[in-house]
Parts: structure tokens; sequence; C-alpha cells
């Protein structure tokens, strides 16, 4: 079995990743989290770095879809401009929401990926269910209380996580 809190990738952010870097591995839908993933927790739209992202993902005929733990309210107002599919108060790392996901997205479990800023929530969520996982690191350190708390518990992690970069173990 996978480790439960190591990722396949870890990058510095989600910019980094290409449609052609996702197909060389066979990846063919992503699960996006939103909040310090595509942009900073604060902000409300897209940008236009996060709206070139997506799009870049649908011309290159990969799936995409939302899955946030957020409120209905911050996710639809994201994703509608978008044109990209999404559920909201998602429960992640619990299974539910990203079944509904792959499902949605009409692709075997093995050519999906979760990326996500959170070991805990998208990294966990996607390991549980056998999908690839792409860890990105947080966009800001302007965060929610219990998101700060859960970042100390990360921490040891993490330093494996990048000790395991270095050795060339994950990507
Ligand atoms: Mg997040």
């Amino acid at each position: 079995m996978k480790k439960l809190f190591t990722p396949d990738m870890y990058l510095d952010s989600v910019f980094d990743i290409t449609p052609v870097m996702l197909k060389n591995k066979g990846i063919y839908g992503l699960i996006l989290d939103i909040d310090n993933t595509l942009v900073a927790t604060y902000i409300k739209k897209a940008d236009e770095r996060a709206a070139d992202f997506i799009k870049s993902l649908k011309e290159n005929g990969l799936k995409a879809v939302i899955v946030s733990n957020g409120k209905k309210k911050r996710v639809e107002l994201f994703c509608k401009p978008l044109g990209i599919e999404y559920i909201y108060k998602a429960h992640k790392p619990l299974g539910g929401a990203l079944k509904k996901a792959i499902e949605m997205m009409g692709l075997p479990y093995d050519k999906v990926a979760i990326l996500g800023d959170q070991l805990f929530t998208d990294v966990l969520g996607g390991n549980l269910l056998g999908i690839h996982s792409i860890l990105v690191k947080p966009m800001d350190p302007d965060e929610p209380l219990f998101i700060k708390i859960k970042r100390i518990f990360e921490k040891p992690f993490l330093k494996k996580i990048e000790y395991d970069v270095k050795k060339n173990r994950i990507k």
C-alpha cells in the first residue's frame, strides 16, 4: 500500500505543472483544490494565472473538477466564471466527494490525480483512494487558525518528503 502521507509529486506551485507532464505520467484528470493551491485563501475570484491553468488543461484534453472543503458561496463564485465543474463542502480527506469527482470525469482511478496544498486533506484523501497525489506549497501564509495548527503537524512529514525529493524518491 502507498504511504498515506507521502505525495507522488511535490512542487513549489500548481503553475509548475503542464498538461504534457501529467499525460507523461498517465494522468488525464485532475481533482483541484482552490484555497492556497490555485489562489490565496482570501482571493475570491480566479486570477489570470489560475484561469489560464484551467484553460490549458481543457485545451489539452485533460479533465478537471474542483473539489473544495470550502462553503458553497466561495466555491461557486470561484468556479462558475471558469466553467469548471465543482463540489463544495467536500469533507476531504473523506472519499465521498473525491469518488464523485472521479465519476464526473469518467476516468479510471489510476488516470486521476488530486492536487492540493494540504497533506492531511488533499494528499491523504487521494492516497486513501489510491489515486495519484500532488502536493504543492501553500501560496500564502495568511491562513485560518485551524489550518495554521495543521501546518505544525505537517512539518515532520514535509521534512521527510523534502528528503525523499532530494534522494529522487519523489519527483
Ligand atoms: Mg487548500
